[in-house]
This record gives structure tokens, sequence and C-alpha cells, in this order.
């Protein structure tokens, strides 16, 4: 384990030293480099996904490789402040990032294969943490059963989306805010710090005021796994992404990522045909075939529709970036309070805000669906940075931790009026 995070650190430093000679360059190229003749080198024996690491200019770029289909891991910047993007890549994708001007860093030290540390919870353990809450403190924590994974609807487990919701009194009619984990399966952090999120509420009532102060006055409601089935084989260290619905093709599920499973967080209504996501089931951004097609998205439709949360945050790794919406277009967004709460809640994590577009053009997603159709204020947290991946090592959670709590908090003391955040 901690040799494998060595050599990770390792191939992204030294991925990092060969990028900054070549984060400026901006002209068409055919010709490879000496990195990408040894990434043509490994497609020609038979690799088939290679890890990689690129500078890139602008979103457009990422854009282009995202509807290629490439798996883009995360972002982050470079000593330089150039954008630096991680992820993997087949030959065809490769071909397209050379038309595209880039230049292409194979990191042939990274494995595929993610080590999850162990102080991870899985999802029987999570369940079981949220459920000791419930019996524990059954006047301040309820657990709800919010709908079935696809294993489950297929009768191939039994793994139900659950959600803790935490508040006293007439909780129907107090202000909601929606904490979300897990749509991508192996960003295990994203899980992890909702389910601290619960617990830190639930275990501070009574003591901590701001924390009293939301539980008696706000409707919060946390999922922190969205995706039970993808979590479990996250869990045995695939780099999967995806739910685990094998009908619409993609191959056996095996410990490499391209195969079956719809991308849940581009598999919503609203901007699911605009731009984005994928429509070839092997692609790691497959939209699925029509939206809503999952049982996982429908549960979290039917939950956010019925309950319409002032505040939803969708809490993913990795990149250190908190987004809104638009994410299938770089228009703005019309609500204004969208852009200002962002740029607090970055400034709070000390990430980096922006609109969800200037990541890369992405629809389909959450947050898109729940401001263009319900009008509601959400949020996606990408925790951590490229260093973390997605296996970070559990220590990292106390950083994840003190970066994202005040953002938590600062929802929950607003959501009674969004529009605090504009007075002094
Ligand atoms: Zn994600």
């Amino acid at each position: 384990m901690i040799r494998e995070r060595k050599l990770l650190k390792t191939a992204l430093f030294s991925a990092l030293l060969v990028s900054l000679t070549a984060c400026s360059l901006e002209s068409s190229r055919i010709d490879a480099t000496s990195g990408e003749k040894e990434l043509f080198a490994a497609f020609a024996s038979g690799v088939e996904l290679a890890p990689i690491s690129f500078n890139y200019r602008d979103a457009a770029q990422l854009t282009c490789l995202d509807q290629a289909g490439m798996d883009i891991w995360g972002v982050g910047q470079d000593a330089n402040k150039a954008r630096i993007a991680y992820g993997t890549m087949t030959l065809s994708q490769l071909k397209v990032a050379q038309s595209l001007g880039l230049k292409i860093n194979y990191l042939s030290n990274v494995k595929l294969e993610n080590t999850v540390d162990s102080r991870y919870h899985n999802y029987a353990e999570t369940l079981a943490e949220l459920n000791s809450l419930a019996e524990n403190t059954p006047n301040i924590a309820h657990l709800v059963d919010i709908g079935d994974s696809w294993q489950k609807t297929q009768k191939e487990a039994d793994r139900d989306i659950c959600a803790l919701r935490i508040g006293k009194g007439d909780l129907d009619r107090k202000p909601a805010v929606l904490f979300l984990g897990e749509h991508h399966a192996r960003e295990i952090a994203s899980s992890e710090f909702v389910l601290m999120l619960a617990k830190y509420l639930v275990e501070n009532y009574g003591k901590d005021p701001d924390v009293t102060a939301a539980v008696e006055g706000r409707d919060v409601w946390l999922v922190p796994v969205v995706n039970p089935d993808g979590l479990e084989v996250a869990f045995r260290g695939s780099n999967w992404r995806k739910n685990t619905n094998t009908l619409y093709g993609g191959g056996i599920i095996g410990n490499l990522s391209q195969g079956a499973g719809v991308d849940l967080n581009r598999n919503y209504s609203f901007s699911w045909n605009k731009s984005g996501g994928s429509k070839v089931p092997s692609a790691e951004t497959f939209r699925g075939p029509k939206p809503f097609s999952e049982p996982e998205t429908q549960a979290i439709r039917d939950l956010v529709a019925k309950r319409k949360p002032i505040f939803l945050m969708s809490y993913h790794s990795f990149g250190r970036e908190i987004l809104w919406p638009w994410g299938y277009t770089d228009d703005p967004p019309k609500d204004k309070r969208l852009p200002a709460i962002g740029k607090k809640l970055a400034v709070l994590a000390g990430y980096r805000g922006e609109q969800a577009c200037d990541l890369y053009v992405h629809g389909g997603i959450l947050n898109d669906w729940a401001y263009g159709e319900l009008n509601l204020l959400p949020f996606t947290t990408e925790i951590g940075g490229p260093g973390d991946g997605f296996d970070p090592p559990y220590e990292r959670m106390d950083k994840f931790w003190k970066d994202n709590l005040p953002g938590a908090m600062y929802l929950l003391k607003i959501a009674d009026n969004p529009d605090q955040v504009f007075s002094k």
C-alpha cells in the first residue's frame, strides 16, 4: 500500500515536471513526443487503457476529450498555475488529444487499480453507522430508505439507498438541505465525508451552538452512498465510476473500469441530451438510454422533487473545486445567488470556484436538473487534489474535513434565506 502510493506520487510528480515544459504548447502536432512514444509503444504491446496527464488551455479541450469518451479523473494546477488533467486514454482518444495540440504524458507507474484504506466505510459499514445514529438518537435522527440499487432491482444484492434525516419538530415545514456522496463509485472520500457530517451533527447537538441551531432549525438530509453497488466494486480495488448495470452491454465487470454501468451523474434530465455524456455504453460517461433510466437517479429525483431542498451539495473527488450550474452551457445562471454562494464556499474551503462548464461542458448532471427543473440551489464539491487521487490514505480525511466542514455549516446557516450571501 505504502509502496504503491509512493509509486503513484513519484509518477505524478515526474509527470508534473515533464508537463511544466509543455504547458505553453499550442500548435497542432502529429509527431509523438518521448512521452507519447512510450504511450504508443504501450498501446502496441497490448495496453488498451493508459493512465495519462496533460496540460490544457481551456475547458473546450477537455470537452472534446469528454465527448470522445475519455475518463477524466480530475484536474488541478501545476506549479506554473497551468491547468493539468489526469485520467486514462485509449489509442483513439490519444489521437483526438493530439489533434487538439495537447502533449500527453504517459503515467506508466500509475496503477489502474486502487488500494482502498480499510478504515474507509464500505456500504454495509456506512449503513450500520447510519442505523446506530438513528437508533441511539431517535429524537433527532431517522433512517429513511429512499430506493433500491440496480443490483437490488435485479435481485442480485440487497442494497438500499439510505438517507439519514436529521432535525427536530415538524421537519416538513423547515428549510431542507441535502448532502450527497458517491454518485461515482471510486470517489470514496465523498461518501466518507457525508457520513462524517452525519455523525458530527448528531454528536455535537446540544454542545456546539451552530450544530444545535442547524438541528433545531433545518431539515437535514444526508445520503452518503448514492451508488451502493458501485461502491462495493470500488472497495474491491477497481477504478470503478458508474453503477453496475449490465443491461446495456459494456462487457463484464472486472478490475478495469471500462465496461458495464451508467454514469449516474450524466443520467439526470434537463440537460441530458444537450451536451456532454456519452451514448456509448462502454464509455465512462455513458449517460444511459434515457434520462432517469437508473434506479439510483430515480431515488434522488423522487427525494429532491418531493422535499425540494433549498440547497443540494453533491460531493465528488478530485480537483479542489466548488462548482455550480450550468454544466451543459457556458451561459451564466440567471440566479446570481449560485455564483455568489459558490464563490463563498470556495473561499471557505480554500478551493477554486467556477461554473461547472468551466471545468468542461457536461450535461445530464444532478445540478443542471435541480436548478433547471426545480429552481433549487445546487453545488458540487470536488474533494482533494491530484496528489490524493481516488484512494487517499484515511489520514487525508482530516484535511478534507477541515477544508469542507465550514462550507457545509454555512449552507445550513443561510438556508432560511440564501440572500444573506449578499449582506455584508
Ligand atoms: Zn464524481
